[in-house]
């Protein structure tokens, strides 16, 4: 799309938003058949064909539909994955969803998790095609938790990569690091078959290039490009050839990035690869508009459209509008250039493509003011703002919000500053200035300023986010792991708060939600220890590092604070639930027992908690204080009969005492009624944790 304001949110959105679908194109792809001419070869060689010529692995697919009925369950399944894929790829996404369900319940009534992982990926590839993505990454995640349970390698590298993009499109980009990374080293043990690396290597460089890690990226994609080469295979070369692409871009290396598609484009042509095609024409209109080459954007881009119509890929349509209209625009031709952004725009609306559509706006709203449409540049913008709004308003946008807090003015301004340069970099600085003068003007001035910033912000919070991501993997590779639990440890705790506290902002809190810190010690841990040995002990400690992690979130973080002592810091839970956490944890823990040498021994701990931030009056203590609170409510824990938790709620008696008195003798404050307490029991050893209290 054409770039009238350059920036790097436009390139990322471009990114995730559609390229991704060359990702999830990818899929476990036998090599093409040779041999032989048994069914189990003919069915090799039409899922070999499914993702780039999906109409002739479709014909040859049905032409095998009734020797299949009566082959063994192995072959009925590929032939439904094949199918799916095949289906999914020819642009029937409806079609192919249905046959993942059939895959998904044909491996749950023969109990073959191979089968199952695989109509789950289907499954996932088609939702997200069909604009589910919350139910998409839901179901990659499930896929690889299945998994978990196979032993087909292949099979395996494909759900970690699913679970990796799932991941990164959440922006949990350590999370997304860690599935990919993975993925790759399981891939490098597979002999004989190149393919699952190559995925593995592309699902990671498009990882790199969104966290701005372009040396890894690169790296990465060498030995992605070298291995499609390798194996000649055309499709393989055309699908290494779009991160080559979008690496490029990233490297402002434009004509490298054109070669790149071109090259792309003459192998999609030559096996006949429709869908591959279409898109790649979409990119050649799209890299044409970025150099602001109108001409050669249009006729890329009606080549683009007819392509996407001939697949009928609803996106492709949509992206091939846009970018055929902002060249109608840039070549002065009004009318042409709005009826085809306005068609684009509406099936991504329909779609609930938010961050597409807004990108898509401000670049349209350019675009006609360049053109001298003031009242439709005004339009775009209006809708743009009111779209920033809607995506503010999103939950899954709250994590965003959170981190916006924590910087403060002085921050975004520099930022904002920054923003500026790289424009006037761009040589878009004094587009874009004229361009607010006339929003000043027309919009009665501070009300749009209002959201002009907002958008500045939103798009400044999330390279922030991607920053913070980056920070977070490095501090992970300066050891911030404990090595016996894989836990955190206390170091990287204090480096994560100290972060959290840069620019004086402290979570956000809206009273119903909070963030909380619970401080755990084992009980009677000597005993462990003098009883059955150090190493028992040892063992003890991974088994409480296991029931931790199973009973918190991804999302949460688990350090181990100490010797034998953790601390958990849940960034975002109901203010109500902190009991329930509590109970979560104490069952989650005493409900496993270690078994030693022969001997069974017992687990349990003792907790002290507190809300975060928790407020004294209208002041915010700092992190350190209320770890130490918890600690001391941890003590009243023990010297209440130690397996229970004891929670500070807050200080109703604040006007008679001061926090430092509360902290000096918590147990006092406690029975004279200046601070409320939560006490939680835990169960017998074994004891499962009961349903549906809420105490
Ligand atoms: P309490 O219920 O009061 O907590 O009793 P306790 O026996 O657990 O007492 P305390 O918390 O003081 O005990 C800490 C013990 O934990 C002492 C130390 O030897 C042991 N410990 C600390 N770190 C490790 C470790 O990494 N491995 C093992 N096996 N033991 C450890
Ligand atoms: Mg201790
Ligand atoms: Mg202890």
């Amino acid at each position: 799309m054409a770039a009238p304001a350059p920036s790097t949110l436009l390139s990322s959105v471009v990114r995730t938003a559609r390229l991704r679908r060359w990702a999830a194109a990818l899929l476990l792809c036998p090599a093409l058949a040779f041999g032989e001419d048994t069914l189990a070869t003919r069915l090799d060689d039409a899922g070999a064909k499914a993702r780039s010529v999906p109409d002739q692995a479709l014909r040859e697919l049905r032409a095998m539909a009734g020797e299949v009925a009566t082959a063994p369950p192995a072959l009925r399944a590929d032939f439904l994955y094949f199918s799916s894929t095949a289906e999914r790829t020819a642009g029937d996404v409806p079609r192919a969803l249905a046959l993942a369900d059939e895959l998904v319940a044909f491996g749950e009534r023969q109990g073959d998790d191979v089968a199952l992982v695989k109509g789950l990926l289907e499954r996932a590839n088609a939702q997200w095609m069909l604009g589910k993505v919350p139910a998409s990454h839901a179901t990659s995640l499930q896929a690889e938790r299945v998994a978990r349970r196979i032993a087909d390698v292949a099979v395996k590298v494909q759900s970690a990569i699913s679970a990796g993009q799932a991941y990164q499109e959440q922006g949990n980009y350590p999370a997304g690091l860690a599935r990919l990374q993975g993925a790759v080293d399981l891939a490098r043990q597979i002999e004989g078959d190149t393919a699952p690396l190559g995925n593995s290597l592309y699902a990671l460089v498009w990882l790199y290039l969104n966290m701005g890690q372009l040396d890894k990226a690169a790296e990465a994609q060498r030995e992605s490009l070298l291995l499609a080469r390798a194996a000649e295979s055309p499709a393989r070369i055309a699908v290494a050839l779009g991160t080559e692409y979008a690496l490029a871009i990233e490297q402002k290396a434009f004509r490298r990035a054109r070669r790149a598609l071109l090259e792309a484009l003459g192998l999609e042509r030559s096996i006949g690869a429709r869908q591959m095609t279409a898109t790649t024409l979409v990119y050649l209109s799209d890299s044409y508009l970025k150099e602001r080459k109108f001409q050669e954007a249009r006729t890329y881009g009606a080549q683009a459209l007819q392509a996407a119509i001939d697949v009928n890929s609803v996106s492709d349509i949509a992206t091939a509008r846009v970018n055929l209209g902002q060249a109608y625009l840039g070549l002065g031709l009004l009318a042409e250039g709005k009826r085809h952004v306005d068609a684009g725009l509406a099936t991504y609306e329909k779609q609930g493509d938010k961050p597409e559509l807004q990108a898509v706006l401000l670049e349209y709203g350019g675009a006609l003011e360049h053109a001298g449409d003031y009242r439709g540049a005004i339009g775009a913008y209006h809708r743009e703002r009111d779209i920033a709004r809607e995506m503010f308003a999103d939950e899954r946008r709250a994590a965003v919000l959170e981190l916006q807090e924590k910087y403060d003015a002085e921050r975004t301004q520099r930022q904002i500053e920054a923003l500026r340069r790289d424009n006037r970099a761009a040589g878009a600085e004094l587009e874009h200035r004229r361009l607010q003068q006339r929003i000043w003007w027309l919009l009665a001035g501070a009300c749009a300023l209002a959201a002009a910033t907002v958008a500045l912000m939103y798009r400044k919070v999330r390279q922030a986010n991607a920053r913070l991501a980056e920070r977070n993997v490095e501090l992970k590779r300066q050891g911030s792991l404990d090595p016996l639990t894989g836990l955190y440890n206390r170091r990287h705790f204090q480096a994560f708060m100290a972060a959290g506290q840069e620019g004086g902002g402290r979570r956000a809190t809206d009273g119903d939600t909070v963030g909380a810190l619970f401080l755990l010690d084992v009980d009677h841990f000597k005993h462990v220890n003098d009883t059955f040995g150090h190493a028992a002990g040892d063992e003890v400690l991974k088994l409480i590092a296991a029931g931790l992690r199973e009973a918190l979130r991804e999302t949460d973080m688990i350090v181990r604070w100490g010797g034998e002592e953790f601390l958990v810091f849940l960034p975002a839970v109901a203010r109500a639930g902190l009991d329930d956490v509590a109970r979560r944890i104490l069952y989650g823990i005493s409900s496993r027992t270690v078994a030693y040498q022969g001997a069974v021994i017992p687990v349990n701990v003792s907790v002290g908690f507190a809300p975060y931030p928790l407020m004294a009056g209208t002041t915010p203590l700092a992190w350190e204080r209320v770890v130490n609170l918890a600690d001391m409510a941890l003590y009243l824990a023990k010297s209440n009969g130690r397996n229970r938790a004891v929670g500070v709620r807050g200080f109703p008696g604040l006007d008679r005492t001061t926090v430092e008195a509360v902290e000096a003798d918590l147990e006092h404050a406690w029975h004279a009624g200046f601070v409320d307490l939560a006490v939680v029991p835990g169960g017998a050893p074994g004891e499962a944790r009961p349903e549906g209290r809420t105490d």
